[in-house]
């Protein structure tokens, strides 16, 4: 098995090292990853300016990978159609230091790395640990060689749907089980901060904390927060389908005059 590994938070990431780590027994695998931190760049691609990939050493480990100045979505692009030389069996991303859930999907590099293999018809998942400092990433490296390895043995996904795996940073003893979830709402409250710079001109920084959302019990955030293992099943397609139903019977021709 051939499986191609990216994150969003850089090739000398402790998580990358510990899901390369955890996959290196179970298939060749190849690592294309950033050369610094781009967390929160969505399915950005490189398209104004030449993309670079350069041979090194993963630290702690044997594995040699490729780090690039692209997005996550570009190290798959560029491991797929440059690098590999063929398709990987499988698109891994992470191990994320940080959740990924609800609304964060949408700006998740760590996803979007897993989007843009399910993009190429390849089976893929994202998988991320919620906290992000004091991170355990054993559980997480240790049940994604155990997805790999179900792949790779026939699991059957659709073309075009990948894995979100999150994992509360418990230690697995404390883990209470696996939940396939739905993807939940995940909302900031003061997203931007005004501050004054020494020189006394603005500038504004974006953050915010977490705004304690209703979170239903089928959803990725519940299930989290309450010691489980979420897997949600995703796909590209944003259509709302409910109100495309909905809007069926509207006059649009009045829409153009
Ligand atoms: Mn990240």
């Amino acid at each position: 098995m051939r499986i191609l590994l990216t994150n969003d938070d850089g090739i000398y990431s402790d998580g990358l090292r510990h899901l390369l780590t955890a996959l290196s027994p179970v298939a060749e695998v190849f690592v294309v990853a950033p050369d610094r931190e781009r967390s929160a760049t969505g399915h950005a691609i490189t398209l104004h300016k030449p993309l670079r990939a350069e041979k090194m050493n993963i630290p702690g480990t044997e594995t040699e990978g490729w780090k690039t100045n692209g997005t996550p979505a570009d190290c798959v692009v560029l491991g797929i159609l440059g690098i590999m030389g063929c398709k990987p069996d499988l698109v891994v991303t992470g191990i994320n230091a940080g959740p990924n859930l609800g609304e964060d999907l949408t700006y998740s590099g760590t996803v979007s790395g897993a989007m843009e293999g399910a993009l190429f018809d390849l089976p893929a998942f994202a998988i991320s640990v919620a906290a992000y400092a004091d991170i355990d990433f054993t559980a997480a490296a240790a049940l994604a060689a155990r997805l790999a390895r179900q792949i790779d043995s026939g699991l059957q996904l659709p073309l075009g749907t990948f894995l979100n795996v999150n994992l509360p940073n418990i230690p697995a003893a404390g883990i209470k089980g696996i939940k396939i979830t739905s993807q939940g709402r995940r909302r900031y409250e003061d997203r931007l901060e005004k501050r004054i710079d020494p020189r006394g001109r603005e500038y504004y920084w974006m953050g915010g904390s977490l705004l304690q959302m209703d979170m239903p019990p089928e959803t990725d955030g519940w299930a989290v927060e309450n010691g489980y293992v979420s897997i949600t099943p995703v796909h590209m397609n944003l259509t709302d389908y409910d109100t495309l139903h909905r809007l069926e019977n509207w006059d649009t021709g009045s829409l153009l005059g």
